[in-house]
């Protein structure tokens, strides 16, 4: 299977892709988060998730506009989407890769909690794949929090899909993401990221970063994650 990611990324990459180098690129925008600062207390509190997403989200996301006006980045990356860019970049422009990857995964991230509890519960073809592809709903959250646990220093934990809608958990190191085909151990459509790096959660939870966690998994927005499993994945929104 990874292989055959591997080619259906290589080839999107180098054809489909490859057409829009060369184009005007307007930047990138920070979103909107669908909910107040302090909405998701007390799992994370108001100042963690203000300095999360008006500083380090927003670092990022400067980074990133600022570094594909250069010459280098713009004949490579041109006006692709951010998907695409995950897709091409390797590990010789990281710049790129920490910076598309820090704005891709936390747009990710904010969407993928909510306050609304009905949205908290997984349910219909994404509850089947859990049950089949993990046992049980709690059996995955087991390895999301072992997968957490184990991530040595700063990096994000993953709910996959793969091209046949088979789910696996995994992560990474840093900002990089499972769309990273150059760069990812393993390649993936990520439908649900937790940010594991201390500045999500040390002002609340020092060093505890199992609790924190598992507060998260407490308001996950399985309903977002839901609607990523069951789309089509899509370069460019
Ligand atoms: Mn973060």
């Amino acid at each position: 299977m990874k292989r055959i990611l591997y080619f259906v990324a290589f080839i999107f990459v180098n054809t489909t892709l490859g057409q829009q180098i060369g184009e005007h690129k307007p930047g990138f925008v920070l979103g909107e988060l669908p909910y107040a600062l302090d909405a998701l207390e007390p799992a994370i509190d108001k100042e963690t998730m203000n300095i999360h997403y008006n500083k380090h989200h927003l670092a990022y996301l400067n980074n990133l506009n600022a570094a594909l006006l250069e010459d280098l980045y713009v004949k490579e990356y041109g006006d692709l989407p951010l998907e695409g860019i995950l897709l091409r970049v390797g590990e010789d422009h990281g710049v790129i890769r920490n910076n598309a990857g820090g704005h891709y995964n936390h747009q990710l991230f904010w969407n993928c909690l909510t306050p609304i509890k009905e949205k908290r519960v997984p349910s219909g073809l994404l509850l089947q794949a859990i049950q089949r592809d993990f046992g049980s709903f709690d059996k995955l959250k087991e390895l999301l929090l072992l997968e957490s646990k184990n991530r040595f220093g700063s990096g994000w934990v993953w709910l996959c899909k793969d091209l046949n809608g088979v789910l696996f958990v995994m992560s990474t190191p840093n900002q990089d993401n499972p769309l990273m085909a150059r760069i990812s151990n393993r390649v993936g459509i990520p439908i649900l990221g937790i940010d594991v790096w201390e500045h999500a959660y040390y002002l609340k939870y020092q060093n505890k970063r199992v609790d924190y966690v598992k507060s998260v998994l407490e308001i996950v927005n399985w309903s977002y994650v839901s609607e990523q499993y069951e789309k089509e994945f899509e370069i460019g929104k």
